[in-house]
């Protein structure tokens, strides 16, 4: 049986006391990842908070040279603003490509890095356009944040506020997905703009990373054909039922390419 208490605050205040009290508490998004995970009984939280309610945590607005995505705004939200559309379009396709449509309009941006899934598409859009991650506690480079497997630099009680992304000049994103998930069996973010030149490869490795022979190939000139020749190793990449390590060395070559020239 389900054995917890359910909290739904209506101020991140609210939120953080309600986590911070918990005995094993569990912040609750969309619950895309989390609710399936109660459900085959693989965490059993002594409580959910809920932040569905809280207003201040959702939205998209600018800031400066930089668009600044709420942690509760869905993936849905993200793939049809006007701005995000017009200032990153790599991040509204990316967005776009993302699971299903149930998954867009309940999978929020939030959920999805503090998940870190190996096979998400986010963390290769914070590494590669350089973005900081807002929690309630502090600000953290999108760099530091993504630890591991399934690991983030986040405390158990820390919540995330919103991420902030700096507009670049160009970018592109393109994805091998899983055809029945959607998850990337490799995924590309290359952008050029205040954060510097980023290549950033999520779904081929435990954990997203960038990729330094593309970032100093590319700085000679942002052209696919200055990436023809870049690669990467099989050792160390994932190998499971969906793609050998080999198969995703050589994914990892052809997505930088297409992640490039959908840059322009
Ligand atoms: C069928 C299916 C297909 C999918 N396909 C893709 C895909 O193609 N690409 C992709 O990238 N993803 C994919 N996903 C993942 C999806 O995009 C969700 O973002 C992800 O499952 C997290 O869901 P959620 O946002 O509802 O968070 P939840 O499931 O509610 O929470 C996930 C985790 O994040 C924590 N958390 C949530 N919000 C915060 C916060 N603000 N601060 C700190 N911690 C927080 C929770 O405590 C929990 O540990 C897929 C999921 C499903 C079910």
């Amino acid at each position: 049986m389900y054995n917890f208490n359910h909290h739904r605050p209506g101020s991140l205040a609210d939120a953080a006391s309600t986590i911070a009290g918990a005995e094993d508490g569990k912040l609750l998004a969309g619950g895309m990842t989390l609710i399936a995970t109660l459900k085959q009984r693989l965490a059993s939280p002594s409580d959910l908070v809920d932040l569905g309610a809280i207003a201040e945590l959702k939205g998209i607005c600018e800031d400066g040279n930089a668009i600044v995505i709420g942690a509760m705004t869905t993936h849905a939200a993200v793939a049809n603003d006007a701005t995000v559309k017009t200032k990153i379009p790599a991040l509204a396709t990316l967005a776009e490509g993302i699971g299903d449509a149930q998954v867009r309009n309940c999978g929020t941006i939030g959920g999805s890095i503090a998940n870190n899934d190996p096979a998400a598409d986010y963390p290769a859009a914070l590494v590669g356009l350089g973005a900081t991650v807002r929690t309630n506690k502090r600000e953290i480079a999108a760099d530091g944040f993504f630890t591991g497997m399934f690991e983030t630099a986040l405390a158990e009680d820390e919540i995330i506020t919103a991420v902030s992304f700096p507009v670049p000049e160009k970018a592109g994103y393109a994805k091998f997905a899983n055809p029945a998930s959607r998850y990337a069996i490799v995924g590309v973010m290359a952008a050029n703009g205040p954060a510097g030149l980023r290549v950033a490869v999520t779904g081929a490795g435990p954990c997203v990373f960038r990729l330094s022979d593309a970032e100093s190939a590319l700085s000679g000139g942002f052209s696919a054909n200055a990436v023809a020749n870049v690669g990467v190793a099989a050792d160390g990449l994932n190998s499971d039922l969906h793609a050998s390590a080999e198969y995703r060395a050589h994914l990892v070559g052809v997505m930088l390419r297409r992640a490039v020239a959908a840059a322009g």
